[in-house]
Protein backbone atom coordinates (compact mmCIF):
# COMPACT_ATOMS: atom_id res chain seq x y z
CA UNK A 1 0.00 0.00 0.00
CA UNK A 2 0.93 3.51 -0.78
CA UNK A 3 0.84 6.83 1.01
CA UNK A 4 -1.33 8.54 0.21
CA UNK A 5 -1.58 12.92 0.40
CA UNK A 6 -4.52 14.66 0.67
CA UNK A 7 -5.27 17.69 -1.75
CA UNK A 8 -6.38 20.21 0.46
CA UNK A 9 -5.10 19.90 4.26
CA UNK A 10 -2.16 17.68 3.20
CA UNK A 11 -2.33 15.29 5.74
CA UNK A 12 -1.11 11.93 4.55
CA UNK A 13 -3.13 8.82 4.59
CA UNK A 14 -3.36 5.49 3.29
CA UNK A 15 -7.58 6.12 2.28
CA UNK A 16 -8.09 7.32 -1.16
CA UNK A 17 -10.61 10.17 1.01
CA UNK A 18 -9.07 12.54 3.64
CA UNK A 19 -10.07 11.28 6.74
CA UNK A 20 -9.59 14.98 8.14
CA UNK A 21 -11.05 17.14 5.98
CA UNK A 22 -12.70 14.38 3.46
CA UNK A 23 -10.89 16.06 0.57
CA UNK A 24 -9.71 14.07 -2.16
CA UNK A 25 -6.08 12.53 -2.00
CA UNK A 26 -3.02 11.59 -4.70
CA UNK A 27 0.50 9.86 -4.18
CA UNK A 28 2.44 13.06 -3.55
CA UNK A 29 5.05 11.78 -6.14
CA UNK A 30 3.20 10.19 -9.15
CA UNK A 31 4.95 8.36 -11.78
CA UNK A 32 2.65 9.18 -14.31
CA UNK A 33 2.94 12.58 -13.61
CA UNK A 34 5.51 12.79 -16.30
CA UNK A 35 3.24 10.82 -18.69
CA UNK A 36 0.63 12.96 -18.67
CA UNK A 37 2.90 15.96 -19.59
CA UNK A 38 3.71 14.70 -22.27
CA UNK A 39 -0.42 13.85 -22.80
CA UNK A 40 -0.54 17.69 -22.83
CA UNK A 41 2.36 18.51 -25.05
CA UNK A 42 0.53 16.18 -27.82
CA UNK A 43 -2.61 17.95 -27.34
CA UNK A 44 -1.28 21.32 -27.57
CA UNK A 45 0.55 20.10 -30.82
CA UNK A 46 -2.79 18.62 -32.09
CA UNK A 47 -4.58 22.03 -31.48
CA UNK A 48 -2.15 23.80 -33.46
CA UNK A 49 -2.50 21.42 -36.20
CA UNK A 50 -6.19 21.82 -36.14
CA UNK A 51 -5.77 26.07 -35.82
CA UNK A 52 -3.27 25.74 -39.46
CA UNK A 53 -6.02 23.53 -40.60
CA UNK A 54 -8.75 26.14 -40.22
CA UNK A 55 -6.80 29.12 -41.31
CA UNK A 56 -5.84 27.20 -44.39
CA UNK A 57 -9.23 26.43 -45.35
ZN1 LIG B 1 -7.52 16.75 4.36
Amino acid sequence: MKIRKCISCGRYTFREECPECHSQTYYPKPPRFSLTDKYGKYRRKLKLVKLYGDKDH
